[in-house]
């Protein structure tokens, strides 16, 4: 096996604008260990290509992030409960002995960025007697679903634009809904009278945003939107004009990167400095963009 700093990767398409090797870079540096992190493009079909190639050159475990995250699933030899629910892994690894695991870091990284802005705290029910929309049922809707029951939802209504793949979603969490008390359903259309909406969509990848009926988004809504960019995304912008808090995604990756670096390195990285000094970063990418837009467009 080659020689040098343990390697990691993140695994998906599209993953040139992942922030994971940076956040991955700082939690190696304020933890003093050794590590690089790279990113790696999956072409259509090539997921466990990428990953045979990840491990012949050396690689340690890996995240993985969409479209990617139920072919993870499937090639773990060892899958947490909770990624067995969620059937989508966003973290694999190899123990010593070869064994390929899987987790999925997801949902525990929504609920520590919701708990923070809510004032509340992550293992205390952040979310309890709440009613809460999640809107979308991939890869990442999956993998956070059973956290936002397990955190104290009193009701869960989860619709997608895919409405057979809400039903079952919302089957495969029945009965930990019925265990929490949970009040979990799927919905033909966005509705209700939510105070959390969760968008697990990827509608705003593409620069979309909802339909959503009139007053859903409306003041003492906390709007979350698992995306996250430079500028307010198009669901952030959304909930803004209505009237809503809302929040992007960044939080959430650093969290759940945070539980990835965990399990491979068995250390927990300090998550508030990676992301406050990722928010200044985005906003001086932004300023320069800004004014190179401004020079470009000013007259000598
Ligand atoms: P995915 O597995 O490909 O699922 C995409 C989901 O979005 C599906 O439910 C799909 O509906 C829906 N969708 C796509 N385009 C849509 C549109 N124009 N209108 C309405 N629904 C649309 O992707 P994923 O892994 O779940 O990721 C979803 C989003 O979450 C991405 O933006 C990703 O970057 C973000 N994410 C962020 C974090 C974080 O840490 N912040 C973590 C995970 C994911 P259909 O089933 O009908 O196709």
């Amino acid at each position: 096996m080659p020689q040098g700093p343990d390697l990691y990767a993140v695994l998906g398409n599209p993953v040139e604008h992942s922030r994971s090797p940076r956040i991955h870079a700082l939690f190696a540096a304020q933890c003093a260990q050794a590590l690089r992190y790279e990113r790696r493009l999956v072409p259509p079909g090539g997921f466990d290509s990428a990953l045979a190639a990840l491990r012949a050159d050396g690689g340690r475990g890996c995240n993985v992030t969409v479209p990617c995250k139920f072919d993870a699933a499937r090639a773990a030899q060892r899958l947490s409960a909770g990624a067995a629910l969620a059937g989508a892994a966003n973290t694999l690894g190899w123990d010593a002995d070869g064994c390929l695991w899987g987790e999925n870091t997801d949902g525990i990284g929504l609920l520590r960025d919701l708990a923070r802005l809510l004032g509340a705290r992550a293992d205390a029910a952040p979310l309890h007697g709440r009613e809460v929309l999640l809107l979308g049922a991939g890869g990442a809707a999956s993998g956070v679903l059973g956290a936002l029951i397990a955190a104290g939802a009193a009701r869960i209504a989860v619709w997608n634009r895919n409405a057979a793949r809400a039903a079952a979603l919302v089957a495969r969490h029945a009965e930990l809904a019925d265990r929490h008390r949970c009040a979990l359903e799927s919905c033909a259309q966005p509705g209700g009278t939510p105070t959390l909406v969760v968008n697990a969509t990827a509608a705003s990848l593409g620069g979309e945003g909802l339909t959503l009926p009139e007053g859903l988004l409306r003041p003492g809504v906390l709007a979350y939107d698992l995306m996250y960019a430079r500028t307010p995304t198009a669901f952030v912008a959304q909930a803004l004009a209505a009237g809503a808090h809302a929040a992007d995604g960044l939080g959430m990756l650093v969290e759940q990167a945070a539980e990835s670096f965990a399990l491979w390195r068995g250390v927990r990285p300090d998550t508030a400095p990676v992301l406050a000094a990722l928010h200044a970063e985005l906003q001086a990418e932004l300023q320069t963009e800004l004014q190179a837009g401004v020079r470009a467009t000013t007259p000598r």
